[in-house]
């Protein structure tokens, strides 16, 4: 029974999966028109998969190969390169929404497309050039609003538990080893609330301790420590990586703590607005052109 269901689920992909494809070879190129409700609900999905992607990356690529966010050149390099694989696999996902969309028959997406067409009026309808070779550049485009939003090329990749983490942002000098303060741990919490634990970037529903940076059992001596607010989840998850001789019990994902940066724009849109329009140009200087000749 449960073979039955699986075979059925897969030959389901499998049919979704062969519809894509044909979808992508047929309209490569192809001007499509795209109404506000598919293209809200597209950006939807391209929105959630540019995330998941990043974190997906995180999990099965940059943790197993000990890629952290500490590494300053070696991380601005891969977290680059993480952005625009997420963001070319979103801007992908967005095209492919639009297309389905508009051309799936499945009577469920259409009674809920339709009921979403009555509720939000198509006033202005876009004409779109579908190019998949052009995810490259939609994938840079999102790296360059990532950046604009704040964000920091290295926060993608995994954090170091005896580094400053990726959403390490505030910090407070520490005297020596001892515990911080409560004046110093008032101060952490606040950061803490702010900037979240700068290992995993958890800002709610957790106490925050200040973590020695470098940590006490690694500190040499006569360097300077730091103390960064963590969350107690994190701080024991720390306290048995630097007891173990294990390097991937330090590396600690952090692919749910989500921050403004990540929000996904749907850039396909704007920019075939400008193809557009830089072709309407052209065409308009050639026929001006045709009829100075015809003069
Ligand atoms: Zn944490």
């Amino acid at each position: 029974m449960a073979d039955e269901f699986v075979a059925k689920a897969l030959q389901k992909a499998h049919n979704v999966g062969d519809k894509i494809w044909c979808r992508i070879i047929s309209n490569e190129g192809k001007f499509t028109e795209v109404n506000l409700t598919d293209a809200a609900l597209s950006s939807a999905l391209g929105g959630v998969t540019f995330p998941l992607c990043l974190g997906a990356l995180q999990t099965v690529f940059f943790r197993p190969l000990r890629i952290t966010s500490n590494l300053r050149l070696i991380g601005c390099v891969c977290g680059s390169f993480s952005l625009l694989i997420s963001g070319s696999t979103a801007s992908l996902a967005f095209l492919s929404s639009i297309l389905l969309l508009r051309e799936n028959n499945d009577s469920s997406v259409d009674v809920l497309t339709d009921k979403l067409h009555l509720r939000v009026p198509d006033r202005c309808p876009v004409a779109i050039s579908v190019c998949y070779k052009d995810t490259p550049l939609y994938g840079f485009a999102s790296l360059v609003v990532f950046k604009l939003l704040g964000g920091k090329f290295r926060s993608v990749l995994p954090s170091s538990l005896i580094h400053p983490g990726a959403f390490a942002r505030g910090y407070i000098p520490a005297k020596g080893q001892n515990y911080a303060s409560v004046a110093v741990r008032q101060k952490l919490t606040l950061l803490g609330k702010k900037y979240g634990c700068h290992s995993c970037g958890k800002r709610w529903r957790t106490s925050f301790v200040g973590d020695h940076m470098p940590p006490n059992k690694l500190v040499r001596k006569g360097q300077r420590q730091w103390f960064y607010p963590q969350c107690t989840s994190c701080s024991s998850l720390q306290g048995a990586a630097v007891s173990s001789m294990s390097r991937l019990l330090r590396v600690k994902t952090h692919g749910s703590s989500l921050r403004l940066y990540h929000l996904w724009l749907p850039l396909p849109i704007p920019l075939a607005l400008l193809r557009n329009y830089v072709s309407d140009k052209s065409d308009m200087q050639d026929s001006d052109i045709g009829s100075d000749i015809e003069d």
